[in-house]
């Protein structure tokens, strides 16, 4: 684990193949070593096999992608280290094949970009459209979940539940903890996403704030001894290492809180 922020890297990058996103992955190659990135790993939304779930590649073009990345691996062999990866939901149903991409010899990692919450019984809810604040916990815990398995290597955005605008209450508490605790029990990372920051502070009902990373969230972070990383999660290439991946930095360096740059 490094403090230091002369090492770029970022590890959430998205491309044009989810369908909302623009760009190939060699303009996001180009600008990564433009910008003086050492590291720059590919995490494009996950396709199910089935194609379950909006806004993301085909399950058709899964090959492509990764023949894409693999290519572009050894052709930038020595100038930026390159690497493969999906962010996808934990969903029980999936495993095995969670389980078959991690050994299947390319994809280098998964990172947890829990945008639906599973409840117990195997219900669907949609993160960013939750009427009222009484499934945060249900949600924290879905996230915590995810930590036994193994599979993801950080937890993106794991405050992405306040981009709903619902006053801060008990149950925002109550999830917060779960999540930082579930977090230091299993030695999980979390990210600190930049893109939640480029979605601009926003008038909520309990006043003017980011979506997310939620200030309350990471005060509790500080002092935890949790790793964190710091994500782009950029959908187009000019963005990938702006001006809120160095708000990002401040923010931690702000809360003492040291950054990881490997993964
Ligand atoms: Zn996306
Ligand atoms: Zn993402």
């Amino acid at each position: 684990m490094e403090s230091s922020i002369d090492k770029k890297v970022n590890f959430h990058t998205h491309c044009y193949r989810c369908r909302h996103a623009k760009g190939t992955v060699f303009q996001y190659a180009e600008e990564a070593i433009e910008k003086g990135l050492v590291t720059l790993g590919f995490s494009d939304h996950i396709p199910y096999p089935d194609d379950s779930f909006d806004l993301r590649m085909p399950y058709a073009d899964i090959e492509d992608y990764m023949n894409e990345v693999t290519e572009l691996k050894e052709e930038l062999e020595g100038k930026i280290r390159i690497l493969l990866g999906f962010e996808g939901e934990y969903l029980l149903r999936y495993t095995s094949y969670y389980e078959k991409l991690l050994t299947n010899g390319r994809c280098d990692y998964l990172i947890l970009g829990q945008h639906l919450l599973e409840t117990k019984g195997g219900e669907l809810f949609n993160v960013y459209q939750m009427k009222d604040t009484s499934l945060y916990e249900a949600y924290a815990e879905n996230v915590v979940e995810s930590m036994r398995t193994g599979y993801f290597r950080y937890a993106a955005h794991p405050d992405l539940i306040f981009f709903n605008d619902h006053p801060w209450d008990v149950h925002c508490d109550r999830a917060c903890d779960i999540l930082i605790d579930g977090a230091a029990k299993h030695g999980f990372a979390l990210e600190y996403n930049a893109n939640g920051l480029r979605r601009g502070e926003k008038a909520y009902s309990d006043g003017k704030r980011y979506p997310y990373p939620h200030k309350n969230f990471w005060d509790r972070v500080a002092g935890s001894g949790i790793s964190v990383y710091v994500g782009s999660d950029c959908h187009e290439p000019a963005v990938l290492y702006d001006s809120c991946m160095d708000l990002a930095y401040e923010n931690l360096a702000g809360r003492n809180i040291p950054v990881c740059t490997d993964i």
